[in-house]
């Protein structure tokens, strides 16, 4: 009851488990095993919780379940709040007794219908471009490091005992049902999904397949993530990307824990091989993977500034991050997803190598510095990517590969570096020449609509009702 009441308190005051958490000192997962049940809190941690929410002690310890007319009284004062409600101009209507509960039914089930047409998370492909740059300006400052995060995976994995190196599928499964949740593998998970959870049963289902990176293990460390930083439904685009990230991160965080990773990091550099590839293989996880993590506890553990770029043979920019001032494309906005990439950078050059699957370092000489690069293709299911590592030439003495010969010069983002044709074929060629486009379906370009963009929620309903009684 205890875990039940403190939910109630929390969800009445528009709080997360994160924020929550932040008041009290501790990590949402803990709040969410006490909230689930699964774990008794300690009377200083009560009265912390209870000061936390304003509420007296008592009121959480109490042995009731929080009644629907409590219920209703806090969420039409919440109603009431809300901008949406507030622009209808009504006077404020005061649960008072003589409020009949079905009364307040009605208000509270109308504001909500409100709150849900007004919810547009997809917005435009601008906005979307728009929340991009602004997350990308938070990771920037924090050197892509999340203290409240690796904190949340460190807690999960030593719940479920882990004792260092990669993760075995049992303990995977352990720390999946330390936090109340099992596991399915189906074989007809709704298309638009990469996992569904049922969370009145509280079972998370999988397809046993790799999607690219997605290996099963990440999409279900993913999933979980989600709960354990106690998101709730996004509130818009911005809020969906940041949740994703967040536990993307959460996935990432366990598969290489922070504590062995960052060891493991300190000790090959004082060796003076940094290898992302070796990281990979130890931790057993994605290259591309392997390199976002290392973009998170570089800067933090090695005090190395660096970058990241994940591309395709086109050289079309999927995802990107730096803190070493090198210069990505990008458009007006600052956007950078979607932008084609220098033709001198490693990310490019190396579908070009003769041997492609193979590692490609380079020293690049940019407008903005010399940099020492690692690019890989981590081949796909659809297409393969080209994910650079890179970091500042002075920084390159630490890393396998800094021996290369392989040495580049790019002017860009200036156009004659290598976005405009040569001026003999130009002369050439110019007006000669009708290219039919091949339309790109990709990322920010068409943005599907709804809470949780893009997903069939007919499909999942329907999924979850067929799997109920499995
Ligand atoms: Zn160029």
């Amino acid at each position: 009851m205890f875990g039940q009441r403190l939910r109630h308190a929390r969800r009445a005051r528009g709080l997360t488990l994160a924020e929550l958490g932040a008041r009290v000192g501790r990590a949402a997962s803990v709040l969410s095993l006490l909230e689930n049940g699964r774990r008794e809190p300690k009377l200083s941690l009560v009265e912390a919780l209870a000061a936390a929410l304003s509420v007296p002690p008592g009121e959480l310890l109490r042995k009731q379940p929080p009644s629907r007319r409590a219920q209703l009284e806090i969420a039409l004062a919440d109603a009431q709040r809300d901008p949406a409600y507030a622009d209808l101009g009504l006077p404020y209507l005061r649960a008072g007794a003589r409020v009949p509960n079905d009364v307040l039914e009605h208000v509270v089930a109308l504001q909500a219908e409100l709150r849900r047409q007004r919810v547009k998370p997809t917005a435009t492909p601008e906005e979307a471009r728009e929340a991009n740059v602004d997350l990308r300006a938070m990771m920037r400052e924090r050197g892509n490091y999340f203290a409240p995060i690796e904190q949340a995976a460190a807690e999960a994995l030593a719940a479920a005992g882990y004792a260092g190196g990669a993760l075995s599928q049992g303990l995977l499964l352990s720390v999946v049902r330390h936090h109340g949740f099992s596991v399915k593998y189906v074989h007809d998970l709704p298309r638009s999904v990469r996992s569904v959870t049922d969370l009145r049963n509280r079972r998370i289902y999988l397809k046993q397949e790799s999607l690219g990176m997605h290996t099963p293990r990440t999409v279900l460390l993913q999933t979980l993530g989600h709960f354990v930083l106690g998101h709730s439904a996004p509130l818009d685009f911005a809020d969906f990307l940041r949740q994703r990230v967040e536990a993307n991160y959460f996935a990432a965080a366990v598969l290489v824990p922070e504590e062995p990773a960052a060891r493991f990091l300190r000790e090959a550099r004082d060796a003076r091989s940094l290898s992302v590839e070796d990281l990979r293989d130890v931790f057993a996880v994605s290259y591309e993977m392997a390199a976002h993590r290392f973009t998170n506890l570089a800067t933090h553990h090695l005090g190395l500034p660096c970058h990241f770029v994940k591309n395709d043979a086109g050289g079309i920019i999927y995802k990107a991050y730096e803190n070493d001032g090198v210069v990505f494309p990008a458009d007006e906005a600052g956007a950078i997803e979607g932008q084609r990439m220098c033709r001198e950078w490693s990310g490019r050059q190396v579908f070009a190598a003769a041997d492609r699957f193979s590692p490609l370092y380079q020293y690049s000489d940019t407008p903005s510095g010399t940099y020492w690069c690692v690019a890989f293709v981590d081949p796909g299911p659809e297409r393969d990517f080209a994910i650079t590592l890179g970091v500042p030439f002075e920084h390159s003495r630490w890393f396998r590969g800094r021996e290369t010969v392989k040495r580049v010069t790019s002017a860009c983002p200036d156009g004659e570096c290598c976005q405009r044709p040569p001026a003999r074929l130009a002369a050439r060629w110019e007006g000669l020449a009708w290219p039919s486009a091949r339309a790109h379906s990709h990322i920010l370009s068409a943005l599907p609509r709804g809470s949780f963009p893009g997903v069939d929620e007919a499909d999942v309903y329907s999924f979850l009702e067929k799997h109920e009684q499995d």
